[in-house]
C-alpha cells in the first residue's frame, strides 16, 4: 500500500524560473529514461518477482523513483509556471501553455506522450536486472546533460541530488545481479549451439574515409573465439569471381563464335 508524505524528498528551491529549461525538464519527468518509467518498470517487475530478497530491493527502488518524479515534477513546474500569464514564456512552449496551461504532464521534453513501452519488463529477475542497470545509466546522463544545460544554483543542487541517487540505484542492481551468481552469459536456462556462439563475423570490412579499418580485441579475439571472415563478403568474392570468368568466356566465345545462350534469355523481355 502506498503512503503519501507531504513533504519533497529532497528540497527544491528555484531562483529564476526559465520556462524552456522547465520543458528540457520534463524529458525526467515523462520520458524514456524519466522517473515515472523507473518507478513502474521496478514496481512491476516487483510484483513479478518470486525471489522475495530482490522484490524487496524492486520495491525500495520503485517507490524512491516515485519520489523522484515528485522532485522533478515540482522542479519543472516551477520553471514552466511563468507560461501560465506571460505570453513571452508561453511561446517556449504552447503545448504545454495552451493544452497544459503551464503545469506538467506527463509528456518528454519533446511532447511526445509517455507509454508504457518505455518500461523494459521480461519476467525474467536476471534479465531485468540487466534492463534496470542500463536504464540508471541513461538516466545519470540525462541528469549529467540537464545539469550541463543549468545555470540555476537551487536547480541545480537538487538535479545533482537526483542523478547521484540513479549511481546508487546503478551499484544495488549491478550487486543484485553478480550475488545471483550466474555466468554472465547465462541467459535463460537453453545452452546456445556450440559450434555457432564462439564465432565473431567480421561483417564490417574495408578502410573508411576516417581512416576506420578492421580491429581486433577482446570480443573478437582470445580464448575460444573464432574470427571468422564475412560470409556475405567471401560469397560477393566467390560470384565476382565467377562473373570475371564469365565474361572472359564470354568474350572469347564471341571470337569463336561459340558464346550466345547468355543472350538468349534477353529475348523474353520483349
Ligand atoms: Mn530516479
Ligand atoms: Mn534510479
Amino acid at each position: 500500500m502506498y503512503h503519501h508524505i507531504k513533504k519533497l524528498m529532497y528540497t527544491v528551491n528555484v531562483g529564476d524560473p526559465d520556462p524552456r529549461f522547465g520543458n528540457m525538464l520534463l524529458e525526467q519527468f515523462g520520458g524514456a529514461n524519466g522517473e515515472l518509467a523507473a518507478a513502474l518498470q521496478y514496481t512491476i517487475q516487483g510484483l513479478n518477482c518470486p525471489d522475495l530478497a530482490r522484490k524487496d530491493l524492486l520495491m525500495d527502488i520503485g517507490t524512491e523513483e516515485l519520489s523522484h518524479l515528485e522532485i522533478i515534477g515540482t522542479l519543472a513546474r516551477m520553471h514552466l509556471k511563468p507560461m501560465k500569464t506571460s505570453r513571452e514564456a508561453a511561446e517556449a512552449d504552447p503545448l504545454i501553455a495552451i493544452a497544459g496551461g503551464g503545469g506538467v504532464a506527463l509528456h518528454n521534453s519533446q511532447g511526445n506522450p509517455w507509454t508504457a513501452d518505455y518500461l523494459k519488463i521480461t519476467g525474467e529477475l536476471d534479465v531485468d536486472l540487466r534492463s534496470n542497470i542500463a536504464a540508471e545509466a541513461r538516466a545519470k546522463i540525462v541528469y549529467e546533460r540537464l545539469i550541463d544545460f543549468c545555470d540555476d544554483p537551487g536547480t541545480k543542487d537538487a538535479l545533482q541530488f537526483l542523478m547521484t541517487r540513479e549511481i546508487t540505484h546503478l551499484r544495488a542492481f549491478m550487486a543484485a545481479l553478480d550475488s545471483m551468481g550466474k555466468d554472465p552469459l547465462e541467459i535463460g536456462v537453453l545452452p546456445p549451439s556450440p559450434d555457432i556462439v564462439n564465432k565473431f563475423f567480421n561483417d564490417s570490412t574495408g578502410e573508411g574515409d576516417e581512416g576506420e579499418t578492421d580491429e581486433r580485441g577482446p570480443w573478437n579475439q582470445g580464448e575460444g573465439i573464432e574470427f571468422v571472415e564475412a560470409p556475405a563478403k567471401l560469397e560477393a568474392q566467390v560470384t565476382s569471381g565467377q562473373v570475371a570468368a564469365e565474361i572472359k568466356r564470354a568474350g572469347k566465345g564471341v571470337a569463336s563464335g561459340a558464346g550466345k545462350p547468355r543472350g538468349k534469355k534477353t529475348s523474353n523481355l520483349r
